[in-house]
C-alpha cells in the first residue's frame, strides 16, 4: 500500500483501485515509459495521477502538464490541488492555463477563430495599442509585486487569475505565462502542448523543455479527433469571394487577380474532376500548384493583404487563403487532398478544398517520443492497443481497470430489435424505435436520457415519440452557449423525482460533458450506432489504416463509433452510489463485429423483452 504523504494525496483513504493507479503511474515515471490508462469514470484517476505526478515532478525537477479537452475539467484538477495545499503546506506553483483568445481583456475578440486571433494579438502587440499589454510591460515593479500577491493566493481558478488581471488593467494571458515559468505544474489544453508551434512558443517564454515534463492527457478518446482537426485546412470559393472584398479594400489590384484566379481554378477543377453526381473526390497536391503561377508570391502577397487588413478589422480572409495555400504543400502521407461541392445551408452552391490530416501519430509521436512520460487517460480508451497505434506510442504500459461499482448497480441491455442502418430509416423503422423508446420512458421511474445518432434522426423519431411520451420532454438543442447549455440541464434535473426524458444526439455536448449522479438520472437509452458517414474522409481513414495496421474498419469506423456509445452511456452511473440502468437499442449491438467491443465486465444482457428485467431491477 502506498503512503498517502509519500505521494502527496488530497484524501483520507487512497481506494483500493486508485493504490493500483498510482502504481502504474509511478512505474512508468521511474523507468520513463509511458503509459495508456484505460480506468473507467468514478475510479478517481484525476485524484491518483495528478498528487503521483506532481511528487514525483517535486523530487525530480520536472513539470506536470494536465491537459483536458474541455475547460470544465480544468476546475477538477485544482480542487486536488487546493486539497493537496491544505493537507500538506506544500510549497509548489500551479497554474490554470486556458487559451490566450479566453484570456484576452479586448472587446469582442470571441467572435475571431483560432487562426485569426493570434494576428490580432500581435498586431496590437507590436503597434502598442494594448493597453493591457502595455502595462504588463511598462509597469515592470508593479506587476512584479501582482504576480508575488498571486503566487501567495495559489492554486487559483484561472477566473479567479483574469478577474485579478482585469482589476489591474493587466494582460491575464502574459501575467500566466509569467507564473508558469515556476510553476510544477499545469492544468492547460490539448493544443498547448500538442500544437507545435504554441508549444514552442510557450516553452521557450518559460524556459521549458519537453524532455523535462509529465504529460498527463485526460479524456484521451479525444486526441486522435482533435488532432485530425487540429492539422486540417480548408477553403471555399465564400472564403475566396471575402478575400477578394478585403483586396480591393486595399485597391490591391494584383492580390484581386490572384484571389479571382483562384476562384476560377476551383470552379474549373470541380468541372474537370467531378461527374455531375459527384459531390467530392480525391485530388493532387499538383493538380492546384501547377495552376498556380508564382505560388510562394501569391502567399507572400495575401499575407501582406491579411497584415494590412488587421489594422482595421480583428479577422482576414485572405490570411485564411493564404494559411491554406502554405499548408497545401505539406506531406502526402497521412492526409488527403479532398475537393468538395454542394449546396449550404442557405442554398448557396459551393466549392471547397480540404487538406484533411488522417493521422494524429504525425503531432503526438513528437510530443511522447520527447517528453519524460506521457500518460493518456480516460475511461473509453479500449482497446489500449488502438491507441498506441494511433498516437505513435512506442512500447507503452498498457493498463485496463475494470468497473470499480457494484455489478448490481447497473443493468446493461441491448434490444436488437429495431435499426438506424441507413438503408432501413423509414417511417416504420421510427415508428417502431419510437414505440420501443416511449415504453422504456413510461416504465422506468425518474429521469432518463436518450442519445440518437443526429440531431436530424431524433426530430424525425420524435414526431411519433412525443404522442406515447408521458413524461416532460426536454431537447438538446444545437449552438447553445454554455450557460444555455447548464440552464436546461438544471431544470431536466429538477423533474428527478416525476421523471422528463432529455432527447439529445450522440455528438451533442450532452453525451459527453455532463455529470448526473445520484438519483438525477435513472437511465440512458443509446439509440442506434453513431456511425460516421461513409464520405471520402471516412474511406481514406480506413484505407489509411488498413496499410498501416492492417485494421482499416476497426480503427476508421466501428471503434470510434462504439466508443461514443460508451461515452454517452457513461452519463449514468458515475459514482459508487449510483444505480441505472443502461440501453442499446440496435439489432447491431448484438452482432459479433460490434458486441465484442463492449468492456467484458458489463455483462451485456440481450433481450427483446427488457421489461421484466428492467422491473425486477428497480424493485
Ligand atoms: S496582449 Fe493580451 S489583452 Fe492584449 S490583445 Fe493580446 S491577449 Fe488580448
Amino acid at each position: 500500500m502506498i503512503e498517502k504523504k509519500e505521494i502527496l494525496f488530497p484524501h483520507d483513504e487512497i481506494r483500493e483501485t486508485q493504490d493500483q493507479v498510482i502504481l502504474q503511474v509511478t512505474k512508468a515515471l521511474k523507468n520513463k515509459q509511458h503509459l495508456i490508462l484505460n480506468a473507467p469514470t468514478g475510479l478517481g484517476k484525476t485524484d491518483a495521477t495528478i498528487p503521483a505526478t506532481l511528487s514525483f515532478a517535486l523530487k525530480n525537477n520536472l513539470t506536470v502538464f494536465f491537459l483536458t479537452p474541455r475547460h470544465t475539467q480544468h476546475k477538477i484538477a485544482i480542487e486536488s490541488l487546493i486539497k493537496i495545499k491544505e493537507r500538506y503546506n506544500k510549497d509548489f506553483l500551479a497554474l490554470d492555463l486556458i487559451g490566450k483568445k479566453w484570456l484576452c481583456l479586448q472587446e469582442n475578440v470571441q467572435t475571431l477563430n483560432s487562426s485569426q486571433f493570434p494576428e490580432y494579438c500581435r498586431n496590437l502587440k507590436e503597434k502598442e495599442l494594448c493597453d493591457f499589454y502595455n502595462n504588463f510591460k511598462r509597469k515592470k515593479t508593479w506587476v512584479k509585486d501582482f504576480i508575488k500577491q498571486v503566487k501567495d493566493k495559489n492554486p487559483l481558478h484561472v477566473g479567479q487569475v483574469f478577474d485579478l488581471c482585469s482589476e489591474e488593467k493587466y494582460c491575464p494571458y502574459e501575467i500566466c505565462l509569467s507564473l508558469a515559468k515556476d510553476a510544477k505544474i499545469i492544468i492547460a489544453d490539448y493544443y498547448h502542448i500538442f500544437n507545435k508551434s504554441i508549444r514552442e512558443n510557450l516553452f521557450e517564454r518559460t524556459q521549458k523543455d519537453l524532455s523535462d515534463c509529465i504529460i498527463i492527457v485526460d479524456e484521451a478518446h479525444n486526441l486522435p479527433g482533435r488532432i485530425r482537426e487540429l492539422l486540417t485546412k480548408e477553403i471555399s470559393i465564400y472564403v475566396i469571394s471575402q478575400a477578394i472584398k478585403e483586396a480591393k479594400s486595399l485597391n490591391n489590384q494584383e492580390a484581386v487577380e490572384q484571389l479571382d484566379s483562384l476562384n476560377n481554378i476551383l470552379s474549373n477543377l470541380a468541372k474537370e474532376k467531378m461527374n455531375i453526381q459527384d459531390n467530392e473526390v480525391l485530388i493532387k497536391k499538383i493538380d492546384l500548384v501547377k495552376k498556380i503561377d508564382y505560388y510562394e508570391e501569391v502567399i507572400e502577397n495575401l499575407e501582406e493583404c491579411a497584415e494590412a487588413i488587421s489594422e482595421t478589422k480583428k479577422r482576414s480572409f485572405a490570411g485564411s487563403v493564404s494559411k491554406f495555400l502554405r499548408a497545401w504543400v505539406g506531406e502526402d502521407n497521412g492526409f488527403a487532398r479532398i475537393l468538395s461541392k454542394g449546396f449550404s445551408k442557405s442554398g448557396q452552391p459551393f466549392i471547397s478544398l480540404t487538406y484533411r490530416c488522417l493521422d494524429p501519430a504525425i503531432s503526438t509521436k513528437e510530443v511522447v517520443d520527447n517528453s519524460h512520460t506521457t500518460i493518456m487517460m480516460s475511461g473509453t480508451l479500449s482497446p489500449t492497443v488502438m491507441y498506441q497505434d494511433l498516437l505513435g506510442i512506442d512500447n507503452p504500459l498498457l493498463s485496463e481497470f475494470k468497473d470499480p461499482f457494484p455489478r448490481d448497480n447497473r443493468l446493461n441491455i441491448v434490444i436488437p430489435e429495431t435499426t438506424t442502418k441507413f438503408t432501413e430509416r423509414n417511417t416504420t423503422m421510427y415508428k417502431k424505435i419510437a414505440k420501443s423508446c416511449a415504453n422504456l420512458v413510461n416504465s422506468i421511474p425518474g429521469n432518463i436520457a436518450i442519445f440518437f445518432p443526429s440531431y436530424k434522426l431524433r426530430d424525425e423519431i420524435n414526431i411519433y415519440f412525443q404522442d406515447l411520451c408521458s413524461k416532460t420532454i426536454f431537447f438538446e438543442q444545437q449552438g447553445l452557449s454554455k450557460s444555455e447549455r447548464e440552464e436546461t440541464l438544471e431544470r431536466f434535473k429538477k423533474y428527478k423525482n416525476v421523471g422528463a426524458v432529455l432527447l439529445g444526439a450522440n455528438a451533442g455536448s450532452y453525451a459527453e460533458g455532463i455529470d448526473l449522479p445520484g438519483d438525477l438520472l435513472k437511465a440512458v437509452i443509446v439509440v442506434g450506432l453513431p456511425l460516421a458517414q461513409p464520405n471520402l474522409e471516412i474511406k481514406e481513414l480506413i484505407n489509411y489504416y488498413d496499410k498501416k495496421f492492417q485494421k482499416g474498419w476497426d480503427y476508421g469506423y466501428i471503434f470510434p463509433a462504439i466508443i461514443k456509445s460508451l461515452q454517452a452511456a457513461g452519463r449514468c452511473i458515475r459514482s459508487e452510489k449510483d444505480r441505472g440502468v443502461i440501453i442499446f437499442m440496435d439489432m447491431r449491438y448484438a452482432w459479433p463485429s460490434y458486441s465484442r467491443c463492449f468492456p467484458k465486465d458489463w455483462h451485456i444482457k440481450i433481450t427483446k423483452e427488457p421489461e421484466k428485467l428492467i422491473k425486477d431491477f428497480f424493485k
